[in-house]
Formats: structure tokens, sequence, C-alpha cells
């Protein structure tokens, strides 16, 4: 499915600069995750924009690592962000890249900024460069160490690089304006001396560039066109050209555009990953999450992501993004797609007491009503069945029209039943099984004298049903921006103690005994399910619900 991509402010620049600037450039973006967590919906949006662009302009689109910071980066992170990446349908090529592969190149840069006397090492401390950094409304102070010489700062960097030097003890930093409005730009920070074992380097660096001094030269190397970043970057951009001006090397356009905030849900990879240490869902790829991997693995389709991200559009103002939208898309995406099943959740049994003990018959249903190239399949009908519990109500108020004591409902592709008896528990009291007739007259579900019921129900065979464990979501959190939880609240404890439902054993058709890992239905009248990548096997097949067949976004749309 190829959408038509909706036009952007980026987009404008990007024809501005193709068509005035620099005739005959091909776009070229890059999308640079840094490997410290799993991908977001978020990060989609700008899978989705930078690769997009490319794909719209028949340009380019790099794949970067932005692995600066050795601490935090784990090579799980890297693998599951090139698997995301591609399963969203995009592909770098042969243009996988990583910051630090230029970290011999940025050093080189940071030796042409001293030798040009705008880089100077500084021995304060992190506090004291805090203290002396200044505020909104105050102007900084120089550090003591400012006046270096070339040469002084020359020989400390390289002894910095040897390992002379302790971790924190100095820095090298830009030469700027310590008077600056724009506080990013009061001598930042270049390089810190840190001993971490880097994923990539090992132990041959013991010196690290900051995000700031390697991300626009990186983009410089990779010749990239535009440099698509968050909003938060703004104020980082008059750094970003600043050290690509005094180092004379190609300049690229830094552009920025507002995150997607969705509601109900978190885009922070730190929040996420307290989740996850915490233990409060199962890991990256539990299917509450807004991982990426979590919505795969929770039934999503690359196709309904790709949909959303082109429907929230790319503005420059902060929003919030109704979940129901994210949801209203796998919907239109599944009901094409997904064949239809019937399966019982909270079973009841139902003994249809005139049909023959030993009789069983195959009735035919369609697969998909949407698409009739999707055929039919033959479902099993005998004596026991199951129904949905909440289907029957022993003393129903006006407006339950399903089943009830002497009521006739419709059961889909089979026959009209009338129930006719209820057993209890004896010491409950609780409904355990009904008694039905049914209406042989009725076969596939029509009556032949026009007679009418209120209600058609999905149903399973009881002896043919195959057994399996069900799971339902709902929002992982309780509150629509759980991001602005209050001073002193814990955010974990605005979690929704009921994102997370297991129903076992439900019942299903015989034809979902051939369902694969990843596979994907819909249970009729109960939502989108899909077998489960970890937990499911044959013997015991594991489904989670995707999304419920309510449309809680179109209800919004029509106000
Ligand atoms: P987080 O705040 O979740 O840690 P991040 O910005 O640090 O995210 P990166 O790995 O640096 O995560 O992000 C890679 C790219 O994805 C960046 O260009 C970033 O701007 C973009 N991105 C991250 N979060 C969002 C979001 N919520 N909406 C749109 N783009 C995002
Ligand atoms: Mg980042």
């Amino acid at each position: 499915m190829e959408q038509k991509p909706t036009k952007s402010f980026i987009h404008a620049i990007i024809e501005d600069d193709l068509g005035t600037n620099k005739p005959g450039t091909a776009v070229h973006t890059r999308f640079p995750p840094e490997p410290n967590g799993y991908l977001h919906i978020g990060h989609a949006k700008s899978i989705c924009l930078n690769f997009g662009l490319a794909r719209e302009y028949s340009g380019k689109c790099n794949l970067r690592f932005d692995d600066t910071n050795p601490t935090k980066e784990e090579v799980e992170y890297v693998q599951s962000i090139q698997e995301d990446v591609r399963w969203l349908g995009f592909d770098w090529e042969d243009r996988e890249f990583y910051a630090s592969d230029y970290f011999e190149k940025l050093y080189e840069f940071a030796v042409f900024l001293i030798r040009k006397g705008r880089a100077y090492v500084d021995d304060l401390n992190a506090d004291e460069i805090r203290q002396y950094r200044g505020t909104l409304t105050e102007a900084g102070r120089e550090s003591p160490f400012r006046g270096r010489s070339v040469d002084e700062n020359l020989d400390l960097f390289k002894r910095m690089r040897e390992g002379e030097f302790p971790d924190g003890s100095r820095v090298l930093r830009a030469k700027i304006d310590m008077a600056s409005p724009n506080l990013n730009l009061r001598d930042p920070v270049m390089y810190r001396v840190l001993r971490q074992t880097h994923h990539r380097t090992g132990d041959k660096w013991c010196i690290y560039p900051m995000y700031d001094f390697a991300h626009g030269q990186s983009d410089s190397i990779e010749g990239i066109t535009h440099s698509i970043c968050t909003m938060e970057f703004e104020d980082h951009r008059p750094l970003y050209d600043w050290f690509l001006d005094e180092l004379e090397i190609y300049h690229p356009r830094q552009i920025e555009f507002a995150r997607l905030n969705l509601s109900y849900t978190l885009m922070s990879k730190r929040k996420l990953l307290k989740l996850v240490e915490e233990g409060h869902v199962t890991g990256w790829d539990d299917p509450r999450m807004p991982t990426i991997s979590g919505l795969r693995r929770r039934g999503y389709t690359p196709e309904a992501i790709r949909d959303f991200c082109d429907r929230i559009g790319v503005a420059k103002r902060d929003s919030m993004v109704d979940i129901a939208l994210l949801e209203h898309c796998v919907r239109e995406d599944l009901n094409r797609r997904a064949p239809r099943v019937m399966a019982v959740i909270r079973p009841l049994r139902v003994v249809i007491e005139n049909y023959p003990e030993d009789q069983m018959e195959e009735l035919e249903a369609l697969n998909n009503p949407e698409d009739p190239q999707m055929g039919i399949r033959r479902v099993p009908f005998s004596r026991a069945i199951y129904i949905e519990r909440e289907d029957f109500m022993e003393d129903p108020p006006k407006k339950f029209f399903r089943l009830a004591p002497g009521r006739e409902v419709r059961l889909r592709y089979a026959y009209f039943v009338r129930c006719t008896g209820v057993i209890k528990d004896e010491k409950t009291g609780e409904v355990i099984e009904l008694r039905c007739t049914y209406d042989p007259a009725t076969r596939g579900g029509d009556s032949p004298d026009g007679r009418k019921v209120k209600a058609t129900l999905h149903w399973v065979s009881a002896p043919h049903a195959l057994k399996a464990k069900v799971r339902l979501y709902e929002h992982l959190f309780v509150r629509p921006d759980p991001s602005e939880s209050k001073e002193g609240e814990d955010f974990a404890s605005l979690l929704n103690p009921a994102s997370l439902e297991v129903l076992d054993p439900c019942y299903l058709e015989p034809s979902l005994e051939k369902a694969n890992q990843g596979d994907r239905y819909q249970f009729e009248r109960l939502g989108y399910f899909c077998v489960d990548s970890k937990d499911s096997s044959p013997e015991k097949p594991v489904f989670n619900r995707t999304v419920t067949l309510k449309d809680a976004w179109a209800k919004i749309q029509k106000g």
C-alpha cells in the first residue's frame, strides 16, 4: 500500500532548495538513533519522514547510529533498531554508519579548532563549569584557563587522549561567547575524559565527543543535505552552524519539527527503560509498550503505522495525538486483510437438546465479507457449543436483545436457537450451562418463513474447539498525559492496573489450528487478534488482542 504523503513545511524547504539554491542536488537525509533503547512510535514518525522524503525526491536516507555516549549503549539496541526500521519497510542499503566511525576524524576537527584559537582545554570541573555558565538573565564568566596558548592546548588535548588525566578532570571547550544570550554558545564542552568501553571502539578511546560536536560533523561527512531533528534542537542550531562554519567544511541544513506525543503513553526512552527494568512490563516488546517491537507483537502492521505517521503530518507546534487515531489506522488496515473467525473468550456452554447426539455438520462461513476473494471455510457445528457469557442474561433489561430464557437468536452461519433452560451452580447460583432447541429449517442462518430475530451470536462447537489463552489490553497509563506527573509523583504509580487481562481457556474454531506466530485475525464481534510471537505454541496457542472493533476515533470525528 503506497500512501500519498502530505506536503509539509519541510517539503516546501526542500523544494525551494532543489529549485533555486542547489539545482541537481539530490536529497540526502538520515535517521540518527542513539542505541540506548528500543525504537518507539515517535521514532517511527522520524523514520517515515526521513526515509519518506528521500523516496519522494529520489534521494537517499542513511541509518546512522549516534553512538557517542558509551555508558548507555548496547549491541542489543543496535540490532533491534535495524530490525524495526526494516520491518517498517525502509532500506538504508549499504549506508549504515556509526558516529563512532568518525572518532578519529572528529579528533582532527577538534585539533583544527584548537589551532584556529577556537577551542581550549579547561581544568574546571563540571560543577565549576556550571557555576561559570551564568543564567538566562545573567552573562557567564570566562574560565581562568580560557587564555591558554594554542601550543599548550594542543599538548593538553593530546595528553587527554593518551589517558594522562583522570575522568572528569579536564574538558575541551569551544571558545565562543560567555555572554551569549543562547546558553549553548557559552563555550560548550566538545570532549570529556571518560574511561568506558565502547560497543564498537572498545577501549581505544578515553575521550569522547559530546553530541553537539559529533552530530553536525557526521552530517557533513556523509553529505547530508537536510538534517531533520526535533524541536529541542532549535536552540542548538546556532552551535551546529558555528562548528561547521569554523571547521570550513560542507554545511548541511538543520530543520526542526515537533516530536510526536501520544495520549495514555510515554515516548521517553529513559522512562520506557524504567518500566522494563522495574518489571512493570515484560520487556521492551511487551504488547502494551509504545515501542515498534511492542506494536508489532500486539499485531500492528507496518502499513498501519506508516498510514498513522502520514495522517499526523509534520509541524513545528507541539501537540498530543489521540491514541484512538493510531488504533483507527490499524483497524482500517486489518479490516481489509484479516480473515474472520469465530472465537469465544468468556465461554458459556450451550446444549442443543433436539440436535442429534452423534451428529456433526460443517457450515460455510465467509472469510472476509469485505473481500469475497478471500473465499469461504467450513466450521463444525454440533450439539454442544460455547457462546459468549455476556450474550446471555437471565433477566434482561429492556435494551438487551441477545439470548434470554424463551428468546430466539441466530447463531452466525448456523441456525436459529431458542433458550429453553438455564442450569445453575447449586451453591453459587451462577449460570453454568444453557439448554436450547434449534430450528433445522433455518440452516445457514435464514428463516424460510421470514421470522425475525434481533441478535446474531458467534459460537464455537465444544468438542471441536481449539483451546487457547487470550490476552486483552487497555491503555498502559490511566492519565492522558502521564509525562505530566506532579512533583514527587512517581510516573509508575500512574500505570493502569487493568492494562492486561488474561483469559484462559478460550475456545476457538478449529481452523485456527494452522495459525502461525504473527498471524492476524478478526475474532467476530471481539476485535482483531494476533498470534503471540514469543509465547504461543501449537500445544498452547496464545492470542493478543490488537484492538477492539469499536472505533473511538470515528466517534470523535463525528463529534
Ligand atoms: P528519547 O527522548 O525517547 O530518548 P531521543 O530523541 O533521545 O528520544 P534518539 O535515538 O536520539 O532518541 O532519536 C532518533 C531520532 O528520532 C532523532 O532525530 C529524534 O529527534 C527522533 N525522535 C525521537 N523521539 C521522537 C518523537 N517522539 N517524535 C518524533 N521524532 C522523534
Ligand atoms: Mg537523542
